[in-house]
């Protein structure tokens, strides 16, 4: 057990409903969906957000927006479409810090977003 919430799901320490996971990431429902589809996709490595990682994070990040495709696929969302949303600090209402990355799906979507 970390101090990491998400650090504590991706290793199964504290309980999730896990969509999709790899040896780099772990995908599970947000526990307050904001969708019909409402998925956190987040690296195993503990990066404390997006404006944390560099250019060694590269593969990371692309291992994370591929599993978030994938999410996508997995749960039907391909043809209606879908939102990916990294909040990254205060201001983009950022409560978890542990980079994460929203699929959000399964509803029609305002733009621009509150
Ligand atoms: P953000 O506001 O971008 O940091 O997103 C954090 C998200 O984590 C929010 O949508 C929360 O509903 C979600 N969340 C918080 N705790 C849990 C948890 N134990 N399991 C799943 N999702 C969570």
């Amino acid at each position: 057990m970390t101090t990491c919430l998400f650090c504590n799901i991706a290793s199964k320490a504290t309980p999730a409903q896990i969509v999709l996971e790899n040896e780099h990431v772990a995908a599970f429902r947000d526990i307050r969906p904001m969708a019909p589809v409402h998925v956190l996709v987040v690296p195993k490595a503990h990066l404390p957000g997006i404006h944390d990682a560099g250019p060694g994070d590269a593969e990371v990040l692309g291992r994370l927006l591929l599993a978030a495709r994938d999410v996508a696929e997995r749960l039907d969302l391909a043809t209606g479409g879908y939102r990916l949303v990294i909040n990254q600090g205060p201001d983009a209402g950022q409560s978890v810090a542990h980079l994460h990355c929203h699929v959000i799906g399964g509803r029609t979507m305002a733009w621009p977003p509150g």
